[in-house]
C-alpha cells in the first residue's frame, strides 16, 4: 500500500489509483523553469497527480 506520511505531523493517506486501485508509485516531474516536483502516478498508465502537501511540504512516500 503506498502511503504518504508527513514527516511533521504524523499524518498520512493511502494513494492508489481510482481506475484500477493499483497503489500509485512516487516519481518527479520537472518544471519548464527547473524545478522538480514530487508526483504520484499510476503504474498502469491512468495518469498522475501532484503528491499530497502537509504543513507546507510534500509527504513523504514511504513505500
Ligand atoms: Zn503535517
Ligand atoms: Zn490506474
Amino acid at each position: 500500500m503506498a502511503t504518504y506520511e508527513c514527516e511533521k505531523c504524523g499524518m498520512s493517506v493511502n494513494a492508489t489509483c481510482g481506475k484500477c486501485d493499483a497503489p500509485l508509485a512516487n516519481d518527479t516531474l520537472t518544471l519548464d523553469g527547473g524545478a522538480e516536483v514530487q508526483i504520484s502516478k499510476c503504474p498502469n498508465g491512468h495518469g498522475k497527480i501532484k503528491s499530497p502537501m502537509c504543513c507546507g511540504q510534500d509527504m513523504s512516500c514511504s513505500v
